[in-house]
């Protein structure tokens, strides 16, 4: 008998992760952060106040899947978007963690896509219920291959865009970011213990539209990593 039959009730899930870029290894996965309204033009394009400071939801680990899947168009949305987002994988955590101190935990960095049906998140709000029915469904965060920081170094700058059906739909740069990677680990770290394995999702330019069954998106970070996805017919 395993350890793992005598230990659960049931077999255990299976370990969440993300691949990491030329290596069999993988990156394993504890929880999934998102950072809201971290770009001005997308928190204008969203009618939102732009002074606010950025805030943090998650999403289940489960719902990471890989590079050159087809996702099920998902129940229950009319307004599936996309969001590009930069993701940093951290290699360790902590509380209060210092801003000067916040990249020593970095393990790497990749792109995401922070999948959202816009219509229930934006119904959600307005009546004041969480975020969970618009944002943290099946298969919401599709996700690049990760690269160490030891190879790429901690990105300040440069170019994050995704297009759909080969036309650019969001076009930003790191640099745009209101909160940078520190100040969001910093942040986060203030609400609850960092651990490695926690990946954060750093907010996502402006240019977000509607997909339908069919689009493909491309998305790519300069000097980080692509991520290619299709969005394919409704679960049966
Ligand atoms: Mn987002």
């Amino acid at each position: 008998m395993s350890t793992a039959s005598q230990e659960f009730v049931i077999s255990p899930p299976p370990q969440a992760s993300i691949a990491v870029a030329g290596s069999t290894k993988k990156f394993p996965v504890r929880r999934v952060w998102c950072v809201g309204r971290n770009y001005v033009e997308h928190i204008r394009e969203m009618g939102n106040d732009e002074r606010e400071p950025p805030f943090f939801f998650s999403k289940p680990a489960d719902a990471l899947v890989p590079d050159g899947s087809t996702i099920p168009y998902p129940p229950l949305t009319k307004d599936l978007h996309h969001e590009v987002e930069m993701v940093v994988a951290l290699k360790s955590g902590g509380r209060n963690i210092p801003t000067d101190k916040a990249l020593d935990h970095v393990w790497g960095y990749g792109v995401a896509i922070d999948l959202t049906r816009r219509d229930l998140q934006i119904a959600s709000r307005n009546i004041k219920r969480p975020w969970e029915i618009g944002k943290a469904f099946d298969a919401s965060a599709p996700c690049g291959a990760l690269r160490p920081a030891s190879e790429i170094g901690h990105p300040k700058k440069g170019r994050i865009f995704l297009k759909v059906d080969g036309a650019v739909k969001q076009d930003g740069d790191l640099e745009q970011m209101i909160w940078n990677v520190p100040e969001i680990i910093n942040q986060l770290s203030q609400s609850v213990e960092l651990a490695a394995g926690d990946v954060i999702l750093t907010g996502t330019p402006a240019g977000v539209s509607a997909l339908s069954p069919g689009h493909k998106l491309e998305c790519e970070v300069e000097g980080v990593g692509t991520l290619t996805v299709t969005i394919g017919q409704p679960a049966k």
